[in-house]
């Protein structure tokens, strides 16, 4: 994404560090969201890049993947999808697990909510180990969708989930990066 943009973004992200434990640097995005103009900024990022490839749908990880991908789906004029923590969603799910650092968490989707075929984005805020994400995409292809990229407000490189994402073949979209 373009340099500049990337700065002023990065700018009105807050880091809190040791929340929620000790270690941990929280990337916290409520600024980018609470400044209309910056908020704007962000999501004219993602309605340009996915303008032009046209997806079928947009589908958003709970809960801050819902804000920027729902707004993001308005925009482009094409439906939205929540993939939910587990025990929210109340007709037939497929669900998927995957390792935390200490346990494993559970993601559900709908059974009809893509149809085979259908050309998906995959929206979160943050890719950290990319466990979150690579969950998420792995429910959308067992429906028989297509993956076309994910997106994401920032990326922690360090911590290897991007890199890892794009080694299984999933085309990657974020615009800040925190060392
Ligand atoms: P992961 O599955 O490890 O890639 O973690 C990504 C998910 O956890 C996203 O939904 C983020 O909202 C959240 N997350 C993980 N690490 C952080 C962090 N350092 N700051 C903010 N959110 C985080």
């Amino acid at each position: 994404a373009d340099a500049a943009i990337g700065h002023y973004l990065r700018s009105h992200i807050r880091t809190v560090p040791d929340w929620p434990s000790a270690g941990v640097q929280f990337r916290d995005i409520t600024p980018l969201l609470s400044n209309p103009r910056v908020f704007r900024v962000l999501i004219d990022q993602f309605v340009h890049r996915y303008f032009d490839l046209k997806p079928d749908a947009i589908a958003g990880l709970d809960a801050r993947g819902f804000i920027i991908g729902s707004v993001l789906a308005y925009e482009l004029n094409i439906g939205f999808i929540p993939i939910r923590k587990k025990g929210k969603l109340p007709f037939t799910t497929v669900e998927e697990t995957y390792e935390l650092e200490y346990g494993s968490a559970t993601v559900e989707m709908h059974t009809d909510a893509v149809r085979p075929g259908e050309r998906v984005v995959l929206i979160d805020d943050l890719i950290a180990t990319g466990g979150t994400m690579g969950a998420g995409a792995k429910l959308l292809q067992r429906l028989g969708a297509e993956v076309v990229e994910c997106g994401a407000i920032v990326d922690l490189p360090e911590l290897g989930g991007s890199a890892q994402l794009r080694a299984a073949g999933l085309p990657l979209f974020t615009l800040v990066d925190f060392a």
